[in-house]
């Protein structure tokens, strides 16, 4: 299997504005035209073969989308994801058993300014996650 780098300053930003301290709220004024934006369900197709489901705001009168934080990194979690499965990206290691659980080493190059020495594990499927050092 051939090594690919992930650029990721290459990475999109999210078209999202995100509100800061607005994290549950039921109404939101929208920055765009001062109309309040109420809550919606908003589908963000991010590849052929991703797309998001997210609860944030659209103004009905300008129809600017708003998303919450929370929402919005779990955007960037599956634009990520999207990103993966697009170009292929894989890398191989091996795994072992310490008759507990299955350990994995993480190669150095991911783990630039590791500080809280944390790994956060998004699952993705029965044998597919996500992981995100600290
Ligand atoms: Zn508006």
């Amino acid at each position: 299997m051939e090594k690919e780098e992930i650029d990721f300053d290459e990475l999109e930003d999210a078209q999202f504005q995100i509100k800061e301290g607005a994290f549950q709220p039921k109404t939101l004024t929208c920055a765009q035209c001062g109309s309040k934006a109420k809550k919606s369900h908003i589908e963000v197709i991010i590849g052929s073969d991703v797309s998001v489901k997210a609860t944030g705001f659209e103004c009905k009168k300008c129809g600017k989308q708003y998303l919450g934080l929370e929402e919005a990194k779990k955007l960037d979690k599956a634009m990520i994801v999207s990103r993966i499965l697009r170009n292929d990206f894989r890398m191989e290691r091996a795994i072992s058993y310490d008759g507990d659980n299955w350990t994995m080493r993480i190669p150095r190059e991911f783990a630039h300014g590791v500080q809280k020495q944390k790994a956060e594990i998004i699952p993705l499927g029965a044998k597919q996650f996500c992981v995100s050092i600290e």
